[in-house]
């Protein structure tokens, strides 16, 4: 007899949270918010990890490589059914986005807390999402929608007719990684050959595709949420221009000085490409913005670092969403609900060096975080944690709320002045200063900005 909605809600009491870190830590929460027992896991860099106390079971899943530990399908899916997990959140990052590892898990008789491996790999394959956008009437960035083939004659054709400055991308990139800009047809193809071998040593294909290289837009994004039964919201937009190496530093909601009439349409074709393609839980279309238009540029088929800005302003906690998505619940409510209020920030704080940006490992030997209204902490540290070397150097991210944008950024000034980090270095002195930046105060500003900004203070 086929499962009624009822019986199908529900469908397991015991997550395994495959991440590490502060996201660990937030997945944890929401898990026992919903009534659900945890598994957490952990490298040996991570045995002293402080939500391995919090979780109902704790196992050491391999060596601190992450490809022996947070990549290792096989050791993930033992250690769930030694420890009766009915289900895995895989986090961001590591094994989120991969379809075999979604797959396995469904095989394994476990639920993924993600969208199913089909949707994973269309959208996890830059070039297929650009297509599936494309027929679900998303505008794109202009290129075609398919692979760079090798005859270097095509590819010169492609790029004239594309017109440059034109950007090689990896269809199997992220991270910000496997990306590179041709100004002009004299180093098309070295570019080329870079991208290539770049793309088939840290994403296992050597497929590239090209569009044009947009010379000021803004990262402008949407969230949505599906259910398996058919409903699909968006819960408004984050603006994550501020970046360094194609990498998100700070990330806001609302964007600043986008016009409702001019992201509503966008939002809802978001809305209908997710109805499209069957899509569940959470996901994010990522939009470069400008000059009024907005160009699709990839979607995210996970939860993301920034998801926080938006819980913020819509008042929506998203990974319990995700998690209740999961367990095949009807999605509990509708678009005419979700309201955004208000202004938030997130700043990422990272163990490097707010100079050089290199990593910094070490022990955390003092830290003081802020508090008070509208101000909120998400991390895994503690005096006394060991920041190891082996991992993304993220340690907390500092989210604010304020009525207006100006009063969110005079928080995170106040918040991150209240913020103190000893015995490694942090970012935290460079984004005190990013906080004082008056085009920044202005709103509006670029993906280049942040760079310039940084070359103008070395140059000084
Ligand atoms: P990743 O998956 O590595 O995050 P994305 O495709 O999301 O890569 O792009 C990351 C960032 O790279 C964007 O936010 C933007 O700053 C820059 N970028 C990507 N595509 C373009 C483009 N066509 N023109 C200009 N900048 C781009």
């Amino acid at each position: 007899m086929p499962e009624t909605l009822e019986q199908s809600a529900g469908r397991f009491d015991t997550v395994l949270i495959a991440n590490r870190g502060e996201i660990a830590v937030r997945i944890q929460r929401a898990c026992r918010e919903l009534g659900l027992k945890t598994v957490a896991i952990c490298s040996e860099a991570d045995r002293q990890a402080p939500y391995g106390k919090t979780a109902d079971s704790f196992l050491c899943i391999g060596p601190s490589t992450a490809a022996k530990s947070y990549l290792n399908q096989d050791a993930i899916l033992l250690a769930a059914r030694l420890a009766g997990a009915g289900a895995i959140h895989p986090g961001y990052g590591f094994l989120s986005e991969n379809a075999a590892f979604a797959d396995a898990v469904e095989k394994a008789g476990l639920v993924f807390i993600g969208p199913t491996a089909s949707s994973i790999a269309i959208m996890g394959d830059k070039i297929s999402a650009k297509r599936a956008m494309m027929a679900a009437g998303v505008p794109c960035v202009p290129g075609p929608d398919t692979a760079l083939p090798d005859d270097p004659a095509t590819i010169e054709r492609i790029a004239l007719e594309i017109g440059y400055p034109v950007i090689i991308k990896a269809a199997g990139g992220g991270g910000g990684r496997g990306m590179r800009v041709v100004p002009k047809a004299d180093v098309l193809h070295e570019a080329i050959a870079l991208t290539r071998e770049e793309a088939r040593k840290a994403f296992g294909s050597r497929s590239l595709y090209m569009e044009k290289f947009l010379e000021h837009p803004r990262h402008i994004e949407i969230q949505v949420i599906c259910d398996d039964h058919g409903n699909a919201v968006w819960l408004g937009h984050r603006d994550c221009s501020m970046q360094r190496r194609h990498q998100k530093v700070v990330e806001e909601a609302p964007a600043p000085g986008i016009a409702p009439d001019i992201i509503q349409p966008v939002g809802l074709a978001c809305v209908q490409a997710c109805l499209q393609i069957g899509y569940r839980g959470v996901g994010t279309f990522e939009f470069l913005y400008e000059d009024g238009a907005f160009y699709f540029i990839e979607m995210n088929t996970r939860l993301q670092v920034e998801h926080p800005v938006t819980e913020m302003t819509s008042g929506v906690d998203i990974v319990q969403a995700q998690i209740r998505a999961a367990q095949g619940h009807v999605l509990d409510l509708i678009q005419g609900d979700v309201t955004c209020e208000g202004h938030s920030f997130e700043c990422r704080i990272n163990a490097e060096d707010p100079e050089t940006f290199l990593p910094s490992a070490g022990v955390v030997t003092h830290l003081a975080l802020p508090a008070g209204p509208g101000i909120r902490v998400d991390t895994h540290i503690h005096a006394g944690y060991k920041v190891s070397p082996y991992y993304d150097s993220l340690i907390a991210k500092l989210i604010v709320h304020a009525p207006t944008r100006a009063e969110a950024m005079a928080r995170m000034r106040e918040a991150l002045a209240g913020t103190e980090v000893e015995g490694i270095s942090t970012n935290i002195p460079f984004l005190r200063a990013l906080f004082k930046d008056g085009a920044f105060a202005q709103g509006e500003t670029d993906i280049h900005y942040l760079e310039q900004w940084l070359k103008l203070r070395r140059a000084t």
